[in-house]
């Protein structure tokens, strides 16, 4: 029997943790490229600008003929609240330095498309003096939390949001580099003895192995979608205060086509913290992901693998371990419903909201206009970004809400039946022509889409029947196709992923029922479906639900 001992060879990292590794303040050249006038960055530099919530990206439709490099910017945004005044900084922004268009995002932000190498500096400073940040909107860090923003039990959501900020504060990155590019604009002198030992005090060298979510939500509103975070906090309300958090841990929307090592996965929910830890146990959830996630495979790198892996348990015990206290179980809760609530609502303290459609969440032409008029004239509003792509105005006076539906009436904006119902329910990712990942179109194609399953569902006798359709021109999931009752998901130009079986209370994730289909086909897949859910569904049933105890179960799993 040979005695040589056998070593076991450490994984090989990852490019990015090398990177990460070798300029911890993330500075990268990106000042020193910006300085000299090209139109693009280097390929690492490109892996640090997203730590400041840039992508460099370039124009699709413009590839066979040119390449012409752009930039998408993305807010750092906690809960979507804005001010007016913010407001009206982003609309000025977009218009001078962007596409004229403001793109709400599912996670409670606003992105610019289309702006040149010579627009970044001056954009990124505009939106640090409006006081909100582009840090961390990005990148293998904790990226913008979302938080429920429907004006319904006021004070439990403006504790809730304390305690987003709270968790906000303590998991932002600590580099001085974001300062000195967007602020200063020089580039950051590692020479320094500060700068050349610097180490970030909660994600140390070499960050997250990946992206990391986190987001809170107000029971019986799903509007958060909060099972797909990594990190998620259930707001647990007793006599109208937050006395605490079931906490969920492990979600996460992207996969890979073809890998089946790569998949959806619901957040867990593992127990029950009261209010006073939760920033400990945002800081422990971070510091398991830290640890334990794999860093030598980007597209196995998400905590939902490191909780789908070790399981429950372990989470819990390292929770506890690590932020010094003992979970308790998960208290009750229910959730009814994940979309918004459109049009004029009154809240209980008798102000009033009102929650404009935004088809794909691009905020463009006579909408863009009614909303900066009702910035700069409503000037104590709050702007509220849904995680449904919508804007919701808050905080508006009885006193001023005819002036109000006047302005929105005087830009053609309607505010009663803004929308069909299949396109109120209905949400893209960008994808095509900006999106570098985009394998098929989505936001570009969805609206009309939509009009065709609409046209279908009369046909069947569906006529009003609300179908949460979601799309994405790839597998990522950025639209959270994976919970809608019909999603596409893209796979190549014109054809895409079916998936079927959500839920309104985004509690199940779909299933895959048609691993292609081409665009053309999609009438005559859904057809025979739609027909059958008319004549067998039970009363009240949906088509999400009807698909989940049905179809679904009746052919082969097809493959993911
Ligand atoms: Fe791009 Fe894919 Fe995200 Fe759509 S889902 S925006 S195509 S990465």
């Amino acid at each position: 029997m040979s005695e040589t001992a056998t070593t076991i060879e450490a994984p090989k990292l990852t490019h990015n943790e090398v990177i990460k590794a070798a300029v911890p303040t993330l500075a990268g050249n990106i000042a020193a490229t910006m300085a000299l006038g090209t139109d693009q960055f280097s390929a690492d530099d490109q892996q640090f600008t997203k730590f400041h919530g840039i992508y460099q990206q370039d124009d699709r439709d413009l590839r066979k003929t040119q390449k012409k490099f752009i930039m998408m910017i993305r807010g750092r945004i906690p809960g979507g609240v804005m001010t007016p005044a913010q407001w009206i900084t982003f609309d000025d922004l977009a218009t001078t330095y962007g596409n004229n268009t403001l793109r709400i995002t599912t996670r409670q932000s606003i992105q610019f498309h289309g702006v040149v190498m010579a627009g970044l500096g001056p954009l990124v400073k505009k939106i640090n003096e409006s006081l909100l940040s582009t840090l961390a909107a990005c990148g293998d860090v904790n990226r913008n939390i979302t938080a429920s923003p429907t004006p319904v039990q006021i004070s439990a959501r403006a504790e809730m949001m304390e305690d987003c900020h709270r968790v906000v504060a303590a998991l932002a990155p600590k580099t001085k580099a974001y300062h000195s590019i967007w602020i200063d604009n020089v580039q950051l002198k590692l020479d320094d003895a500060e700068n050349k030992d610097f180490v970030d005090p909660l994600y140390g060298a070499t960050y997250l192995p990946r992206k990391f979510k986190t987001g809170f939500v107000l029971p019986p509103v799903n509007d958060m979608d909060i099972f797909i975070n990594d990190l998620g906090f259930i707001a647990i309300v007793e006599n109208g205060k937050v006395v605490g958090y079931n906490l969920c841990v492990g979600g996460g929307m992207g996969r890979s086509h073809g890998n089946e090592a790569t998949f959806p996965r619901l957040a867990d929910v593992i127990g029950y913290l009261p209010k006073a830890h939760v920033v400990d146990v945002a800081k422990a959830v971070l510091m398991i992901h830290r640890d334990f996630g794999d860093r030598a495979d980007r597209k196995h790198a998400r905590l939902k693998y490191v909780v789908e892996e070790r399981g429950v348990d372990f989470i819990r015990e390292e929770v506890n371990k690590r932020a010094g206290i003992e979970l308790a179980p998960a208290r009750e809760y229910k959730f009814t419903a994940t979309g918004d609530v459109y049009g004029w609502h009154k809240a209980l303290d008798g102000s009033w909201f009102f929650t404009l459609f935004v088809e794909t969440g691009r905020v463009k032409e006579a909408k863009k206009l009614a909303l900066r008029h009702i910035a700069e004239k409503f000037t104590g509003v709050e702007f509220r970004l849904t995680g449904n792509q919508n804007v919701l105005i808050a905080n508006v006076a009885e006193s001023d809400k005819a002036a109000v539906n006047a302005l929105l009436a005087e830009h053609g904006v309607k505010t009663d039946d803004q929308a069909s119902v299949l396109h109120a329910a209905s949400m893209a990712c960008p994808a095509l022509p900006t999106c570098g990942l985009a394998l098929a179109e989505s936001e570009r194609m969805l609206p009309g889409l939509v009009d065709r399953i609409e046209k279908l569902c009369a046909e069947v006798g569906l006529a009003g029947e609300e179908i949460i359709i979601r799309s994405t021109g790839c597998p990522n999931g950025c639209a959270r196709p994976y919970m809608a009752e019909i999603a596409f998901v893209g796979k190549s130009p014109g054809r895409y992923q079916l998936w079927l079986g959500g839920n309104t209370s985004g509690t199940r994730l779909n299933r895959v029922f048609k691993d292609v289909v081409k665009d053309p086909e999609i009438e005559a897949e859904l057809r025979p479906l739609l027909s059958r859910f008319a004549k067998e569904r039970n009363k009240g049933e949906r088509f999400g639900d009807w698909c989940d105890r049905t179809v679904l179960n009746e052919q082969p799993a097809a493959q993911n």
